[in-house]
This record gives C-alpha cells, sequence and structure tokens, in this order.
C-alpha cells in the first residue's frame, strides 16, 4: 500500500541559510523573489538570466554562477546549502538536483514536478511578520489563488506593521504585567479594540496609549475602556462597494447609528452582537433630529462604545459628518472617518453614464436640491446652467420641477439631457431618461420615488448598458457556514 503524497505547512527559517536556485528564467525569478529578504544568500545556477536576475546579480543581492550543472560541483555545494528549487526545462537537470538533494537530505521542490520534490510553494497571503500560507496538496492551484484573493481582501494591508508594533510591545508588557492570563486578557481587548485600529492606521503613539490604558484597567480590574466614533460612509447600497475598511469596522464595533439609507444587505455584514440603533432620516420626518444624534453618539463613545456612524454613499458628501466630526472633536472624542461611494459615483457607474466626458464635460457639480420651507431653492444657477458641465443634483426629487425650470431659465435648452437614477446599485435599480423640458413628467410616469439622484448634461447620451460588478467575497451568509 502506498500513502498519498500528503503535506505539513510549516514556517522555515532562512536567515542563516544559503539557498540554491537552478535556472534563471522567469520561474527561477518568482521564486527568487519569494526568498529575496529571507534567505542569507541566494545562489543562482544557471547559463543564462532573466533581465530581473541580471538587475539583483548587478545590485549584489544574489550570486551567479554561470554554467550547466555538473554532479560533482552539484555534491560540493549542497553541504553549505539549505534550501534548493530546481527551475530548468532540462529533464536531466531537474532529475539531477533532485537525486542529489535527496540524497543529502536537502529539502528541495522541482517547480511544477511533485515527484522530485520533497516539499511545494504554498499560496502565501504575504503581511509579514504575518503570513498566511495556502495548500491544497498540489490538488488545484487555482483553488488556491481563489482563496488567496479572498483572504488578500479580508486581511487589512497595514496588518503587518499593526503585528511589529504588538511584537515591539511584547517586552514591556511582560515587565509590566507578570501575570501571564492578563496579558492575554489585555492583547485580546487590544485587537477587539480602538488601539489596533491605531496601530493599523500606523499610529504608535496612540497605540501606546491604548495599550497602556488597557494595562491600567485590567490591574483595576475594570472594563471602561475609551470610546470612539467611527463615521463610516456605506456607498450607494450594493454591498460589494463597501470599503475593506467599512467591513472590518462593521466587524468591531459595538454599535451601530444608521440611517434609512443604509440597505439591509449592508446591515447584514455588521458584527452580529453589536447593538443597532435606527436614526432614521426619511425626509422631512427624522426618526432623530441631527441634534439627538450628536448627543447620542457623544453619550455612547463616552461611555466607552465603540460606535460605528454608518452613512449612506460618503459621510462628507451632504452626509452631516463635518458637523457630527465637530461636535465629538470639540468633546474630546477620537473620531475615524472612513470614505464610501457617494450617490454620484456609484449611480453614475451603475447606470453606465460617465460623469465627466472630453467631448462634452470638462467638470462636473455635486448640488443639493433640498428645498427650503418656503420651497425656494439655494443654488446659484448661472454657475449651474453650463454647457461643458455636468450637474449631479442629490434630493433633487421634490423640487424637480422647479430645478428643471430655473436651469432652462437660465439657459439650458430643453432638449439638454436628463437621466434620473432610483437606488443606483441595488437590485432594484431603475433609472429614467428624458430632457429638461420633459423630465418632470418622466419621472411621474414611471412613478420614481426618493431616494433619486439626478444627473444633467450631454454625458446622459453616452450612457451605455452596463452589467453589475460583483465582487468574489464571500457574502455574510456565506461566510459564516
Ligand atoms: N452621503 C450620501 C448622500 C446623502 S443625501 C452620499 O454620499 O451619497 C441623500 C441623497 O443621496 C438621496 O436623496 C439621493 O439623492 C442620493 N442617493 C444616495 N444613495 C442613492 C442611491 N443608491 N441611488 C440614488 N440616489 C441616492
Amino acid at each position: 500500500m502506498t500513502i498519498q503524497a500528503s503535506y505539513l505547512p510549516l514556517s522555515l527559517r532562512l536567515d542563516q541559510t544559503q539557498a540554491l536556485l537552478v535556472g534563471g528564467g522567469q520561474v527561477a525569478a518568482h521564486k527568487v523573489r519569494l526568498l529575496l529578504g529571507r534567505c542569507k544568500t541566494i545562489l543562482i545556477w544557471a547559463e543564462a538570466l532573466h533581465p530581473e536576475l541580471e538587475e539583483l546579480v548587478k545590485q549584489g543581492r544574489v550570486i551567479f554562477r554561470q554554467g550547466r550543472v555538473e554532479e560533482t560541483e552539484l555534491e560540493a555545494v549542497l553541504p553549505q546549502t539549505g534550501l534548493i528549487f530546481a527551475a530548468t526545462d532540462d529533464e536531466a537537470v531537474n532529475q539531477l538536483v533532485s537525486h542529489c538533494a535527496h540524497a543529502h537530505h536537502v529539502p528541495v521542490c522541482v517547480v511544477d514536478n511533485p515527484k522530485l520534490s520533497s516539499f511545494i510553494t504554498p499560496a502565501l497571503v504575504d503581511r509579514s511578520p504575518v503570513q498566511v500560507a495556502i495548500t491544497t496538496g498540489g490538488a488545484s492551484p487555482v483553488l488556491a489563488r481563489r482563496l488567496r484573493q479572498q483572504i488578500e481582501a479580508l486581511l487589512p494591508a497595514r496588518m503587518g506593521e499593526a503585528a511589529s508594533f504588538m511584537q515591539r510591545q511584547r517586552e514591556w508588557l511582560k515587565k509590566r504585567l507578570p501575570d501571564m492570563k492578563m496579558r492575554q486578557r489585555v492583547w485580546e481587548a487590544f485587537v477587539d479594540g480602538a488601539a489596533y485600529e491605531a496601530a493599523l492606521a500606523g499610529e504608535d503613539n496612540r497605540a501606546k496609549e491604548g495599550l497602556e490604558r488597557l494595562v491600567e484597567q485590567a490591574e483595576e480590574g475594570g472594563q471602561a475602556r475609551q470610546g470612539e466614533v467611527w463615521l463610516v460612509g456605506a456607498g450607494p447600497g450594493n454591498p460589494d462597494w463597501l470599503t475593506l475598511a467599512a467591513l472590518r469596522l462593521m466587524q468591531n464595533a459595538d454599535t451601530v447609528l444608521y440611517d434609512n439609507l443604509v440597505a439591509p444587505e449592508i446591515l447584514d455584514r455588521v458584527r452580529r452582537d453589536a447593538e443597532r440603533v435606527y436614526v432614521g432620516k426619511k425626509k422631512s420626518h427624522h426618526t432623530l433630529p441631527q441634534s439627538e444624534i450628536e448627543a447620542e453618539l457623544l453619550r455612547r463613545a463616552q461611555r466607552g462604545e465603540r460606535v460605528l456612524r454608518l452613512k449612506g454613499g460618503d459621510p462628507f458628501v451632504f452626509g452631516r459628518g463635518g458637523e457630527e466630526m465637530e461636535g465629538l472633536l470639540a468633546a474630546n472624542v477620537p473620531v475615524r472617518v472612513v470614505p464610501g461611494i457617494t450617490a454620484a459615483n456609484g449611480c453614475a457607474a451603475a447606470a453606465g453614464i460617465p460623469l465627466t466626458h472630453r467631448e462634452c464635460a470638462q467638470s462636473c457639480i455635486m448640488v443639493t436640491g433640498h428645498a427650503r420651507a418656503d420651497g425656494s431653492l439655494n443654488l446659484h444657477w448661472p454657475s449651474l446652467a453650463r454647457h461643458g458641465q455636468t450637474v449631479v443634483i442629490y434630493m433633487g426629487l421634490t423640487a424637480i420641477d422647479e430645478l428643471t425650470r430655473q436651469l432652462q431659465a437660465h439657459g439650458l435648452p430643453a432638449e439638454w439631457p436628463v437621466a434620473v437614477v432610483y437606488k443606483g446599485s441595488c437590485a432594484d435599480q431603475r433609472c429614467v431618461v428624458g430632457s429638461l423640458g420633459t423630465i418632470s413628467r418622466d419621472v411621474k410616469d414611471h412613478g420614481l420615488k426618493s431616494p433619486v439622484l439626478i444627473i444633467v448634461g450631454e454625458v446622459v447620451r453616452y450612457r451605455g448598458e452596463v452589467m453589475q460588478a460583483v465582487s468574489a467575497l464571500p457574502t455574510a451568509k456565506e461566510a459564516d457556514k
């Protein structure tokens, strides 16, 4: 009975090791990239070199030995060698390298030839010092790559920096808190909280302060911690269009304050045990007035909660994010801001309408169509009614008659194109196209309701049928399985 090849992923220490690479082509170059900075020396043995490798030889980062590999010479090199890759298309050379390596018990990988190899290389997600190795035991490199793509998207870009920060603090923490259990609890609180976010953002001083505070709390046996508010844009509604940072903070928050622009599919991705607070914001019947929302954010942050203020689109575009930030900073509550895809960008992409176009629109202007109490609009019409410009109007449905009338009164023709996008990027998205002269009627005929985005300008003529872009990330429900 033969045992099927099976593999054990290990982390091999190579800083005192010479690695030997037989072959000098593209594949060899790929392996060298893997080894650079990890080995003491890299010796390349080949008849000719890929330009990338030539450059590395010039820089003195690898050693080059020119010629065909011969057995006796190879035998002489093996005692100083800790790892071998063979990446040649010469079967005899590959066989020879494999044979000698096995005889000397030096780990060897003949690229694309598991039979001749004593190890294979995993697919890597590298956030050094954090690394994720993925192997399917050679069953499916495509599957390994797909998995790698998914994990790549889940790990914050600067996770390595955060890990290095933690490593640098280990000794200090050991002296400060001799009890191992307590240290572990502190680290757990650290990675769950604001201090870790600070480390991820490269703010070491703030991360250190946070860590010190956690230590003090652990000593006092208390739970209190410094609260924070995260002003996060959720984009126009399609969960695939969330940023990775938004997704991560949604997984870390204690409380989420959201309004009606945030779609249920997006809320599904919030940590399950987070408290959800609906603060409304349907036009004219705010569930909580703005001042109350701000007071609520402040109250919760001061209680030590990590509060996620999740907003449709981008928090700083017609989202009152500026006001919320101001109040919190005045009260010394730390605030983090994560942008989202604003409705202008999201609806334009979803409807296939470019916002600028060399032929007809050199600028794009975003305005609010929210009318004052007396129904009038506080807009500077002469700067909106211009050729060569796209005007994007948020919250413009109620005042659409007045909007289209004023734009015409200030010089745009009745045939000037207009698109109205309802729930751009969502499953029930709709788009109605007309002109300044017709669109008020058109939206009524089609029964469009809020939220809609109005796009005015010749770019609408360039509208194309586009398909919805979806990501390869699993949905929240799939991920739970
Ligand atoms: N901060 C948000 C805008 C809030 S104002 C952002 O950056 O997108 C609310 C208005 O945004 C709505 O009245 C509508 O005009 C627009 N809007 C937001 N999401 C939309 C969507 N998915 N489709 C159409 N319009 C949208």
